[in-house]
């Protein structure tokens, strides 16, 4: 079996879905590896390090033509799926819900799709797979850092012989992965630090840090998985209302409220940047083309507001550190890899909560449940996987809706 990375082609993206050291450990485990050449340059793993780990550096098209596995960060470029063959595998953050219409392309190719973002990530057999979080650690991780370079003042107390220099107070607004580790980071810089979130169980973990916890009017936000509800419009009112009164408090806000498959909750309203003070700092990790949790924030730039306030999207900023992020974005890939691939072949199971979770299309079919459900397409019976299915079948099971009606 032949294990590859191709290099990204996403704009900024610097991270690469193989390092050296887990090439390393996947040819010790007897599986061929190839890297795109250049793959890794930018997360500074030169070609040079990936031959002396054992792997052959080959040109995109070889790489396409011969490669079992694919290993990538995020979802390949259209002419990079319109190349890939039936029975290759493709594991990466595909962002499934929002490039539906390449996972059908993707089913219809035969090619197997397996995404991160669909793990189920409070299994412990998956927490060695788990993208999302390693990713969301570095960027919060990294927040704090781009926050701290930004400012214009001190981040700790300092009493010099010039005089004295107040600490920054920083506010985090959401305290999941990213948010604790934004937490973290800036206490380490300092700053007197705050965290905010809906889930109650947050509090405990805030304060677990040091930190100070922003009591929300929203005291029952947890939804599935220990991930946010979406809020109602009337709670949103809410939380802007009470977020402005006190964020004008604040040197720094980093934000990085999400709610998985909706649009970023919009939190630090313009009016709330307007009434902060000047050379404040805002960084936003919820920034997407979607918009994100602050009013005029851009991914991947960074604007002054008319009163001097400093906002700074950031929706992607593990990509802005990408030997660490690759490092463990690798072995999120080597876990995954052991854990679905057995005997040389995909290991797909219905039954199976992790397999059945990540694994978007296999054998012509699109299987996962969430993205059947978002393309209305009726569930799979466990019974019937894709394999027990012969071309016909799984053909007219690909046509019909939920409703019974021809999709
Ligand atoms: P996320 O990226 O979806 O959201 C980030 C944070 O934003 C969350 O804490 C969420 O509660 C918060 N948020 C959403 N809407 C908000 C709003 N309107 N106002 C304020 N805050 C809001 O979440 P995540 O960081 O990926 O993880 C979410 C939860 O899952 C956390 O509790 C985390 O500890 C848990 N988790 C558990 C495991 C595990 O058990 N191994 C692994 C990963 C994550």
């Amino acid at each position: 079996m032949r294990i590859a990375a191709l290099r990204e082609t996403a704009i900024g993206e610097r991270r690469v879905a193989l390092d050296p050291e887990v090439v390393a450990r996947l040819i010790k485990d007897g599986r061929e590896v190839a890297i795109e050449s250049g793959a890794g340059l930018a997360a500074s793993f030169p070609d040079a390090s990936y031959e002396r780990a054992g792997a052959e550096i080959l040109t995109r098209d070889e790489i396409l033509a011969t490669c079992d596995v694919l290993a990538v960060v995020r979802c390949p470029d259209p002419a990079t799926i319109s190349a890939l063959r039936s029975d290759q595998l493709v594991i990466g953050l595909l962002d499934p819900l929002n490039n539906l219409p390449v996972i059908q392309n993707l089913a219809s190719k035969r090619v197997t799709a397996v995404a991160f973002e669909l793990l189920p990530r409070t299994v412990s057999r998956a927490q060695s797979m788990d993208a999302l979080s390693s990713q969301a650690s570095a960027a919060g991780y990294r927040a704090a850092i781009v926050a701290a370079e930004a400012f214009g003042r001190y981040l700790p107390m300092m009493i010099t012989a010039s005089g004295t220099a107040r600490p920054a107070s920083v506010i985090v607004i959401g305290a999941g992965v990213a948010g604790l580790q934004a937490i973290a980071t800036a206490r380490r810089l300092g700053a007197v630090v705050t965290g905010y979130d809906v889930r109650a169980d947050s509090r405990e973990q805030v304060e677990s840090l040091g930190a100070q916890f922003l009591t929300s009017s929203i005291t029952a936000g947890a939804g599935e998985g220990g991930y946010a509800r979406a809020m109602t419009p009337d709670e949103q009112a809410a939380q802007q209302a009470e977020l402005a009164a006190a964020l004008k408090n604040f040197d720094i806000i980093i934000t990085t409220a999400k709610v998985p498959g909706r649009t970023p909750p919009l939190l630090v309203s313009a009016d709330t940047l307007a009434a902060l003070k000047p050379g404040s700092v805002c960084i936003d990790l919820a920034a997407s083309d979607k918009g994100g949790n602050v009013a005029g924030s851009i991914d991947r730039e960074r604007v002054v507001t008319p009163n001097g306030v400093i906002v700074v999207g950031a929706g992607e900023l593990a990509a802005d550190m990408p030997t660490s992020s690759s490092q463990m974005y690798a072995r999120n890939i080597l876990a995954m890899i052991n854990d679905l691939v057995v005997d040389d072949a995909v290991a797909f199971d219905l039954a199976d909560e992790v397999r059945s979770s990540v694994v978007l299309c296999h054998a012509g079919q699109v299987t996962s449940k969430v993205v059947r459900a978002a393309l209305k397409l009726a569930p799979l019976e466990p019974a019937t996987s894709p394999t027990d299915l012969n071309p016909a079948e799984s053909h007219a099971a690909e046509l019909t809706t939920e409703d019974g009606q021809a999709a």
